[in-house]
């Protein structure tokens, strides 16, 4: 099924100057660009887009510390349309812990930060991307991050040659 997710390229990753770098690994796969902006997130849209599900999952020690990273410079909120593209985008992502993410996904190869280490340093592990968690989260995300006018239906080559 043909459906959309939203990615965030994190702080760290805009300012570690590799938002070329990771947008190439999903045009790469075929995924279609369907929005894309840089925005410098306030307080009031973090607490929206991490929610208190964040607390009930991870506790309320790594949402306070995401709350303060998400807001500690610009990010690049992407939408991304493909099939069955929010699984799609986890896999060229990987799983959360960069130590442990494996290599040839974004986190395994462009950092290796543990929980452990996060934690004794009082942050949230920096880990590049946000990355819609199911269709649910990815849905009321691009409605957060996107209006309907910022999001683009066009073919690319993929529509044609490739799906
Ligand atoms: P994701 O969907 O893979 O990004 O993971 P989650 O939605 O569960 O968590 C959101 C973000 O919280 C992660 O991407 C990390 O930046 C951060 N995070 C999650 N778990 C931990 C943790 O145990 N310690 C720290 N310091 N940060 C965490
Ligand atoms: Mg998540």
């Amino acid at each position: 099924m043909i459906e959309r997710t939203l990615v965030l390229l994190k702080p760290d990753a805009v300012k570690r100057c590799l938002i070329g770098t990771i947008i190439t690994r999903f045009e790469n796969a075929g995924l279609k660009i369907v929005g894309m902006k840089m925005i410098w997130a306030d307080n009031e849209r973090a607490l929206k887009h991490y929610t208190e599900d964040i607390t009930i999952r991870r506790g309320q020690f790594v949402r306070d510390k995401l709350l303060k990273f998400l807001v500690e410079g610009p990010v690049v909120a992407i939408c991304l349309e493909g099939i069955d593209s929010v699984e799609v985008v986890r896999k060229i992502v990987g799983s959360t812990e960069p130590k442990t993410a494996p290599p040839g996904t974004i986190r395994g190869d462009f950092a290796h930060m543990s929980y452990t280490y996060a934690d004794n340093n009082n942050r949230a592990i920096p880990n590049l991307i946000h990355a819609s968690g199911n269709r649910e989260e990815a849905i009321s995300e691009l409605g957060l991050w996107f209006s309907d006018k910022e999001l683009h239906s066009y073919n690319t080559v993929h529509d044609s040659q490739v799906i």
